[in-house]
């Protein structure tokens, strides 16, 4: 199994990382990519993917994380993205949520279309983060299209946007809140995904699966996300394994 997307670099989870690289191999989730939201935490993914057998890293500015980052961050973005052990450029994207101003969102734009013009240059696949954004999110990747590959991290849109988004060819990637009673839009989210787009992620610290709703996440509880994602598409959990892992290949072209 495969956690496509978490963040041991995040203070919670760093100094333990010791501790939940073996819980989840114990799990049997052996493949991990630690992803970075600003310069510092990128390059402490790229230090734990060179700790751990199977962990890899992504290397990106997140929308929420804008502030005086300048040319010299995404020289240095680029400067990290040559490490062996980067695999993406992430996360990158738009996040409205807690943006309301015209000006804050233009700059999320044209940090996100920057990056994705690095991951060209570099010919990275892309970790998208899109939170209340979906429409400008979708116009950006048509005019600036990622060359090697995109995924859509933690997915709840709307199954509409979902096959736009899967005709540009992306990715989407589901966390704990497919294992939510009430969380009707990642379930349908999950049920609308082509088998052949579909990936496993954690987020943690963030985001926890059921039973563990409400504490902090690892990785060991991808075998939760998986379970639920087998089940809301009808195979059996061994099957999506499977299936998740060749996505997470060619998409990273990591050999597993
Ligand atoms: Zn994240």
């Amino acid at each position: 199994m495969l956690d496509s997307h978490c963040h041991w670099n995040d203070d919670t989870l760093y100094p333990e990382r010791n501790e939940i690289f073996k819980r989840a191999v114990e799990a049997g989730v052996t493949t991990f990519l630690v992803v970075g939201w600003d310069v510092a935490s990128s390059k402490k993914a790229i230090e734990i993917a060179h700790e751990f057998p199977g962990v890899y890293a992504a290397v990106g500015i997140h929308p929420e994380n804008l502030e005086g980052c300048d040319d010299h961050s995404l020289e240095e973005i680029r400067r990290l993205s040559f490490d062996p052990k980067v695999i993406a450029i992430g996360e990158i994207g738009l996040d409205y949520h807690w943006f309301s101003e015209e000006t804050e969102r233009q700059k999320q734009q044209t940090w996100f279309i920057r990056q994705i013009a690095l991951a060209n240059e570099r010919n990275l696949p892309i970790s998208i983060h899109a939170r209340d954004a979906s429409q400008d999110t979708y116009d950006i990747l048509v005019e600036h299209r990622p060359n090697a590959g995109a995924v859509l991290h933690c997915y709840s849109g709307s199954p509409e946007m979902e096959e736009r988004f899967a005709k540009l060819g992306l990715y989407f990637g589901f966390d704990g809140p497919i294992t939510y009673k009430n969380a009707a839009n990642p379930k349908a989210a999950v049920q609308a995904c082509p088998l052949d787009r579909i990936l496993t992620e954690t987020d943690c610290p963030y985001l926890s699966p059921v039973p563990y709703r409400g504490q902090r996440n690892e990785s060991s509880h991808i075998v939760e996300i998986l379970n639920a994602m087998a089940s809301l598409k009808g195979i059996p959990p061994k099957a999506m394994e499977e299936n998740v892992a060749n996505n997470f290949m060619n998409l990273f072209h990591v050999k597993l």
